[in-house]
């Protein structure tokens, strides 16, 4: 059954993309000095409901998320929103980005978001790796490549070099020096509850009985996964889904990990957002739910999962 109930806060990603390109101050702290012009008041400490005319910096990604009243929907029309330096995007849907660029160094390689548009977690893993490197960003409906690229420009995303393309059918032996991989495939979105960002497919939403679908899904997911695998120097492979289903979540990583013959592992939890309670479902995953963070509107977000697998022989290398 999909999530249900509301989420108590809106959350507004800081693009620090824009402050780099532009004359105009959008640092973060013009941004504050903006928003106390407007009447807001920013609070040291998270309350929910978040009151009226008050916002916070989010507790888990301190740098650049701020959080609103729910009903905060006067950022239309303002300089900070068409300009793309603040980027409307739920929370959960910044987490794996966040995990996968997690200690990033620029001298270690080159990244691919597998499935990118509308653009969200590409847009910030973009600000995360300063828009220096190569980040190579996949799309494979034609319409919603045009909304990726649209996005990219807006959000200034100079390192991105985007395709419009199936990423299944990538030559992993052509990116030979990438060794951080998103997978964000499509999904049954059973988790959105406030419909930020997400362009989930209706076609498949409509289509058979439930646990065919999710089959089908899941079968989808996991060659995601494996093609991954394959790339020759890739080290850390974030998959992350908006959903809430067991099906395309920990059973999914169950069969990655066993299909993986013994060279890829989750990642520890240190790794993996650990001041985040909620953890993967214990009755799927044994002790390595641990591993894994799942997200419900309880938690102020959509309802959300997302895994960190890394290889085994150099897994350990990867965190600064
Ligand atoms: N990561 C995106 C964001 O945060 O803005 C949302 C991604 S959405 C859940 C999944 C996307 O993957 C859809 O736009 C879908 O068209 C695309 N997709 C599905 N299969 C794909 C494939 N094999 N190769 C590339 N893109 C694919």
């Amino acid at each position: 059954k999909a999530a249900s109930s509301t989420v108590e806060a809106r959350y507004a990603r800081w693009n620090p993309n824009i402050e780099l390109s532009r004359a105009d101050d959008f640092s973060l702290s013009a941004l504050h000095a903006h928003l106390a012009a407007k009447g807001f008041s920013r609070l040291d400490t998270p309350v929910y409901p978040v009151p009226d005319k008050s916002y916070f910096m989010d507790p888990h990604l301190t740098e650049h998320l701020l959080v609103f009243p729910a009903s905060s929907t006067w950022w239309v029309g303002d300089k900070w929103y068409e300009s793309g330096a603040v980027i409307l995007q739920d929370k959960a849907s910044c987490f794996p980005a966040y995990v996968v660029m997690d200690g990033w160094d620029p001298a270690e390689g080159e990244c691919i978001d597998a499935t990118a548009a509308p653009g969200n977690k590409t847009s910030y893993m973009s600000a995360l790796m300063g828009a220096e490197g190569t980040l190579y960003a996949f799309e494979r409906s034609p319409k919603r490549y045009q909304t990726l690229c649209n996005m990219l420009q807006k959000a200034e995303c100079g390192n991105v070099k985007a395709t419009r393309g199936d990423f299944t059918e990538t030559n992993p032996a052509d990116y030979p020096n990438v060794t951080r991989i998103l997978l964000d495939p499509s999904c049954s979105g059973s988790g959105i509850v406030n419909r930020l960002d997400y362009l989930v497919d209706a076609d498949e939403a409509e289509d058979d009985e439930q646990a065919e679908r999710l089959e089908k899904l899941a079968a989808f997911q996991l060659q995601m996964i494996q093609h991954a695998f394959r790339f020759p120097a890739v080290r850390r492979v974030v998959y992350s889904t908006c959903s809430i289903h067991a099906e395309e979540d920990e059973r999914v990583v169950a069969k990655a990990l066993a299909s993986g013959k013994g060279k890829w592992k989750l990642a520890p939890r240190e790794w993996v957002l650990p001041s985040w309670e909620r953890r993967g479902l214990v009755e799927e995953l044994g002790d390595a739910a641990d591993s894994v963070i799942r997200c419900l509107p309880e938690d102020k977000t959509n309802g959300f999962f997302v895994s960190c697998f890394v290889r085994v022989d150099a897994g350990e290398e990867v965190k600064a």
